[in-house]
């Protein structure tokens, strides 16, 4: 559907098990590319397709509030701690849908190394009918995405999908793919919670925020 230009929302799912400068970084770049308006990090519940989180989805959105709250265009959306079980990114993009109605576009922001397993997720095919993609690639996870490194089924339903330029995202109201050009930051929250096990510093990876709140919550050593 054509759109005239309406203003483009950043919707940033993830763990954050903790948030990293490897998110904020990609975070801030992209929202100035794209001319979001507000980028909304929701931190995700029990993920279908991974290890269950180590921090709690209170602790690991609280870390979010810290690192974030110097920035007026980053806000936390805690929709996923008031819901039960499973998180499913496509039932947070049906609710944003509901909610802020159909005068702005969703922009969802994924790595390159989360979106090449798109197609395991819940109800895959229907994210593109809610929102745009913003991919940021990811050292170790380069840029051959549209480039035919997808599997086959989500190199199909992409084909007709990928735009060069983020303006295209204003003009249409969902369903587009952009690569965005962002700072390769080889820094994961694996990495930093294998760094804080092992007693090693983590500072200028993550903000000093959250460093504070992990120190003090006792997150990740283990004696929390
Ligand atoms: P883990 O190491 O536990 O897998 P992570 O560092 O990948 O965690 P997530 O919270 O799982 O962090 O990531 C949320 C989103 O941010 C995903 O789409 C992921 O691809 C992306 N992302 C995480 N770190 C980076 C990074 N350094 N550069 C680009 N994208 C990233």
């Amino acid at each position: 559907m054509n759109k005239a230009e309406f203003p483009l929302i950043g919707i940033f799912g993830g763990t954050f098990d903790p948030i990293h400068y490897g998110h904020l970084r990609v975070a801030e770049e992209i929202a100035e590319t794209a001319s979001l308006q507000e980028m909304r990090f929701v931190p995700a519940g029990i993920p279908r397709l991974r290890c269950a989180p180590v921090a709690s989805l209170q602790h690991r959105a609280a870390m979010v509030r810290v690192a974030i709250r110097d920035n007026s265009r980053f806000i936390l959306d805690e929709r996923e701690t008031r819901r039960d079980g499973v998180s499913y990114s496509v039932d947070s993009l049906r609710e944003l849908k509901r909610e802020l109605g159909t005068d702005v576009i969703l922009c969802f922001i994924i790595g390159a190394d989360a979106f090449m397993k798109l197609a395991e997720w819940h109800s895959w095919r229907e994210l593109f009918g809610l929102c745009h993609f913003i991919i940021a690639a990811r050292p170790g996870h380069p840029l051959t995405v549209n480039h035919g490194a997808l599997p086959q089924e989500l190199a199909e339903e992409c084909a007709q999908r990928w735009v060069s330029r983020e303006d295209d995202l204003k003009h249409t109201s969902c369903g587009l793919i952009f690569v965005a050009p962002t700072t390769l930051l080889d820094i994961s929250a694996t990495a930093i919670r294998a760094r804080i096990a092992a007693g090693r510093s983590i500072r200028y990876l993550i903000p000093d925020a959250a460093l504070a709140y992990i120190a003090a919550n006792h997150l990740y050593s283990g004696e929390g």
